[in-house]
């Protein structure tokens, strides 16, 4: 029986994994995809937004030759780590269910069953797109991940949203030759695009080459056209492809299906879970990462905010968690102070588990 089972092999998910193992707890990572998973769906030549010491895991130092890091880089990065440390992988199997009890668990997965004594859910929040709710949306010609420009040169393409992902899948189909449609809900260009990406885009915008539509929204998608409502009434966009990048949201029905409870009070329903432990309120069964509260801010919220969010859920105001009813809160003896743990992603706490002790 394994003392720790963490579910999804993404960076939060190997953080925890090489901490725990480190301290003697038999560990493994179940992951439905390959090692870090979400990373590789990203667009092919992304560069993040954070510094490479932020990406940091388990103390490795991560060296780029770029001031930022490329997805090809952090994939690299992520897979030596795990070699590093032999985590005990167990790809490309998804995890649909849990029963039992602290102490003795039972995960139930697409190819079998894995006995643990403890569970941390670190699933993040890449797998559920924040839909648009239209007739049309599920479309072969509408995705919602974009990927690289070069299949949409010289075609017509609606992006909808005006957040980081679109932003940057705007400029990047533009500058491929494809011709650019920008949906966006709000009246201008959001302000949390970062400052080296919003002056490029707004003046791609005035100067004509991508054009922009504000205080619009899509009411319907059809195989050769979008309609959409502008202030000035309904407009019909032709279009031969849509990208919908109007964020994603945490897999709640897998939640559910953990026994993960949502804060009832939380608009973004992102789980309850004690502060100090990350322990949810099922005894044994921790949440970690963007999980934690990423929430459908979807609507363009960076993930790297999302991280931080998580990290930081005393300070953050979405991701933090209701203080627990008091009969939720751990019994003192089971907190070990001296022995708690803390994890990072980074700079950045991900994860305190006072509560898993050797066996
Ligand atoms: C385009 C983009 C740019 C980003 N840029 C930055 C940045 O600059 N800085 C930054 O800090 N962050 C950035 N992020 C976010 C960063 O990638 C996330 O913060 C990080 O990946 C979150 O890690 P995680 O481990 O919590 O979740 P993820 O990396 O999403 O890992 C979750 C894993 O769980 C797996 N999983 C889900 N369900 C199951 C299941 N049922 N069974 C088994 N496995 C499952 C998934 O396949 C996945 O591999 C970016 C994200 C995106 C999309």
């Amino acid at each position: 029986m394994l003392d720790v089972l963490i579910i999804g092999a993404g960076p939060v998910g190997l953080a925890c994994a090489l901490e725990t193992q480190r301290r003697g707890l038999r560990t493994a990572i179940v992951e439905k995809g390959a090692l870090v998973n979400s990373i590789i769906g990203y667009p092919t030549n992304m560069e993040f937004f954070s510094t490479p010491e932020l990406l940091e895991i388990g103390g490795y130092p991560f060296p780029t030759s770029q001031y930022k890091p490329l997805r090809e880089d952090a994939l690299d990065y992520y897979h030596r780590v795990a070699a590093a440390e032999k985590l005990e992988l167990r790809l490309h199997e998804k995890v649909l269910a849990l029963k039992g009890e602290q102490g003795d668990f039972t995960v139930t997965t697409d190819k079998g069953e894995i006995s643990t004594r403890n569970v941390v859910v670190a699933t993040g929040f890449y797998d559920v797109p924040n839909l648009l709710h239209v007739p049309g949306e599920d479309l072969p010609h509408v995705s919602h991940y974009y990927k690289e420009p070069y299949q949409h040169v010289t075609q017509n393409v609606v992006v909808v949203g005006a957040k980081n992902s679109s932003a940057k899948a705007a400029l990047q189909l533009t500058r491929a030759g494809a011709k650019v449609t920008l949906i966006v809900r709000g009246p201008e260009v959001s302000n949390s695009v970062k400052y080296w990406i919003r002056p490029d885009l707004v003046n791609r915008i005035a100067e004509g080459r991508i054009t922009a539509h504000f205080n619009t929204t899509i009411t319907a998608i059809r195989p050769e056209a979008v309609e959409v409502l502008t202030p000035e009434g309904p407009l019909t966009i032709a279009t031969d492809f849509v990208y919908a990048l109007t964020g994603y949201l945490p897999d709640e029905a897998l939640l559910g299906r953990l026994g993960v409870e949502p804060d009832p009070a939380d608009e973004a329903r992102a789980p309850l879970f004690d502060p100090a432990t990350h322990e949810t309120t099922r005894p044994g069964l921790f949440v970690a990462g963007t999980v934690c509260g990423a929430g459908p801010p979807a609507a363009g919220l960076s993930k790297t905010d999302a991280t931080t969010r998580s990290s930081l859920p005393s300070t953050s105001p979405r991701a933090r968690p209701l203080a627990p009813p008091s009969g939720l809160l751990l019994p003192k003896k089971k907190r070990h102070p001296q022995r708690g743990w803390r994890f990072f992603l980074g700079n950045r706490d991900v994860y305190w588990g006072g509560n898993i002790t050797p066996r």
